[in-house]
């Protein structure tokens, strides 16, 4: 395995690959890699000939500099976790290598067709123009022919597919695929995120109670007489009802358009939850 930490050095070996006619699978990250990530990479590798995993706390997507500062990184241990999985490419760039100075102060702009005015992209303005400058830079150097996401990050995945629809349009990314891969969790129902680190044992075990009840929610939706928002509500009382836990949204959206829907057909669950001072999310499709 090969770790590639500036864009000539990754252009060369994806020149390489494309030369040798193989396929590429590319999976973004943001390191601190757990089985999650590890789902997608091994997805990555039976499905390509070749993989590369980009390991880049990307700086333009946090709209929040003590959580930027703080995001988990270990690159040594990343790195031998992709080796034994059998990634061939790890491309881990500084900030700099990214982005010139204008770009990292710049909002990239994008037109999301309204797919980042709601949940995540309300809360954390200017986060998913971040997301697309990363990825849509990643897919241009790169040039892989599937890329592969969490369904963990929901609402990133809608966004990304919106983009690559767009563009294809226009033929930048030709056949490009992405690829939606089922959250990974603990046993015990917790998602799994490189921001559980920063639980303490007793905050990991309090946030169980959001997957437990997203679960339950999936019986009170078949309940007689239930409605979408009785539903929506009952979850937020629920989570808030345990100590140390508090929503800051839970909204119930149609899985295509993310827009409020009041049919549980099609529809997905969306939590951000604050376990003490760790934003976690999660979610559940009905
Ligand atoms: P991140 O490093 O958090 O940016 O995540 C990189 C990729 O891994 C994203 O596509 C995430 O959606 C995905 N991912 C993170 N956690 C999980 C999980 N528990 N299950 C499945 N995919 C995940």
């Amino acid at each position: 395995m090969q770790i590639i930490t500036t864009k000539q050095a990754l252009q060369q070996a994806v020149e390489n690959c494309k030369k040798a006619n193989q396929t590429i699978g590319l999976v973004p990250t943001m390191g601190a890699l757990h089985e999650g990530h590890a789902s997608l990479v091994r997805r990555a590798v039976e499905e390509n000939d070749v993989c590369f995993v980009s390991v880049f706390v990307n700086p333009t997507q946090f709209n929040n500099k003590e959580d930027l500062a703080k995001y988990p990184r270990n690159i040594e241990r990343d790195a031998e976790l992709l080796r034994g999985i059998g990634a061939q490419y790890v491309f881990a760039p500084t900030p700099e290598e990214m982005y010139s100075a204008e770009e990292m102060n710049t909002t990239f702009s994008f037109d999301f067709n309204g797919l980042d005015a709601v949940m995540e992209g309300k809360m954390r303005p200017g986060h998913f123009n971040g997301v697309v400058q990363v990825v849509s830079r990643l897919f241009y150097l790169v040039q892989p022919d599937r890329a592969y996401f969490g369904e963990k990050d929901y609402q990133q995945l809608a966004i990304i597919h919106h983009m690559v629809e767009r563009s294809s349009m226009a033929g930048t990314f030709g056949n490009l695929q992405i690829i939606g891969c089922p959250i990974v969790r603990e046993e015990s129902g917790l998602a799994l995120s490189s921001r559980n680190e920063r639980l303490s044992a007793e905050e990991k075990q309090t946030a169980l109670g959001i997957s437990k009840t997203l679960f339950a929610s999936l019986e009170w939706a078949k309940e007689q007489g239930a409605t979408v928002a009785a539903v929506q509500q009952r979850v937020i009382d629920a989570i808030n009802a345990i100590n140390g836990l508090e929503v800051e949204y839970y909204e119930i959206v149609d899985q295509t358009t993310l827009l409020p829907t009041d049919s549980f057909n099609h529809a997905i669950g969306c939590v951000t939850v604050y376990c003490g001072p760790v934003r976690l999310i999660d979610n559940i499709k009905y």
